[in-house]
């Protein structure tokens, strides 16, 4: 079954052989959480590789962005992006904010800055963008505005592990950015997650609230939470990372035969990569103009479901389609036009290390088939 199966996604996964001796370290020390020597180890080479200064290790994600949020103070109202993973915008009805959607800049999928400012109110404490598919936001202009009205800024930074812009870490602007480590991102420690801050004092904040708000034995200085990253994580974190460079050169790779092939087709767009940036080649989207490619977005899903090739619609539908969002009065497709149409347009093609030639082709066979039914 496994086998004539494609999925959008394959876990990064070092030799298992590989693997033994930490876990022979662990038995030996019994040390399992809190803080322990591989946690530790793993903050250290994990700021190193990134190139930033600071950084606290997250149970998964969307702990560290609810963290994030409490560890700012963040009330009221946050300006975030409708074109995102839901977990974004979860962890601000998590803790009580008010999440209000704005539309997205159809090139990048990122929030427009100029939108940004439109939407601020009286209520409004902070922005939460996403770097989409780890390309940057436009960072310069968010910090712009939110210096401006005295915003915070936290980035959504799911996507870019390990993204440069101008040879510089993209994770270091705004007060604070997260980072995931799911099984489907392009680093993973299982499940895992990161927050990136500026100052030491930042972290201190950030590690009391991930512990209960412990600050020492007898100190409880906060309502924290337990979002610890545990022994057993940290530690395929230290592996992981010695295979990082050789799966990121692999997904670009990959990657780059994919443009080599897509190009050029009549109704087929694939993301603008800018010179700047040393991406980390984390998704592969398409973009279906239903005007000029012979099928749908959504009939062209379906025939690689058929396939059994498991593309996926990142992101659709959009977060406020969702019930628990959803308000008449957005009057989304208006409102939010570019982030209606990307999401009714995009296609997430399989990438990851270890996916064949043949299933590339596969994949590509599929779109093209199309194209040549057309001409004939
Ligand atoms: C994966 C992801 C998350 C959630 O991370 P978890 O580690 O799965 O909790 C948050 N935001 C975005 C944009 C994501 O892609």
């Amino acid at each position: 079954m496994k086998n004539n199966q494609t999925l959008v996604t394959s876990p990064l996964l070092p030799p298992l052989e590989e693997f033994i001796p930490y876990l022979e370290n662990i038995w030996q020390s019994r040390r399992l959480t809190n803080g322990g020597p591989f946690h530790e180890r793993l903050e250290k080479e994990l700021a190193d590789y990134l190139g930033v200064k600071y950084l606290s290790l997250f149970a998964n994600g969307t702990l560290a962005l609810m963290t994030a949020l409490q560890a700012l103070d963040i009330k009221g109202e946050v300006i975030t992006t409708p074109y995102s993973f839901v977990a974004t915008s979860h962890s601000l009805l998590w803790n009580n904010i008010k999440p209000i959607f704005i539309d997205i800049d159809p090139a990048t999928g990122n929030l427009n800055p100029e939108l940004i400012e439109r939407a601020i109110t009286a209520e409004t404490s902070a922005i939460l963008p996403v770097h989409c598919y780890g390309i940057p936001c436009d960072y310069n202009n968010i910090k712009k505005v939110a210096d401006k009205h005295n915003l915070k800024v936290i980035y959504d930074a799911a996507h870019c592990f390990a993204v440069r812009n101008h040879g510089e870490s993209i994770l270091q602007y705004g007060d604070l950015s997260i980072l995931s480590f799911h099984a489907t991102k392009v680093f993973n420690t299982f499940e895992g997650g990161a927050i990136i801050c500026p100052d030491s004092e930042t972290k201190k904040r950030i590690d009391y609230l991930k512990n209960f708000g412990f600050a020492d034995e007898v100190t409880v200085v906060a309502p924290g939470i337990n979002g610890k990253m545990n022994e057993f994580q940290a530690a395929f974190g230290l592996l992981q990372i010695k295979h990082l460079d050789a799966a990121i050169e692999e997904r670009k790779k990959i990657y780059q035969r994919y443009v080599a092939e897509l190009i050029g087709i009549p109704g087929v767009s694939l993301l603008t990569i800018p010179d700047t940036v040393d991406w980390n080649y984390s998704y592969c989207p398409i973009f279906i103009n239903e005007q000029i490619f012979p099928v749908s977005r959504d009939e062209l899903y379906a025939c690689f479901r058929e396939k059994n090739i498991f593309v996926r619609r990142y992101f659709y539908p959009l977060i406020p389609e969702f019930p628990m969002y959803f308000n008449e009065a957005d009057n989304i497709i208006e409102t939010m036009p570019n982030a209606w149409n990307t999401s009714r347009s995009v296609l997430c093609l399989p990438i990851y290390p270890g996916l064949t030639e043949e299933q590339l082709a596969e994949v590509v066979g599929i779109i093209t088939s199309f194209i040549q039914i057309r001409v004939a």
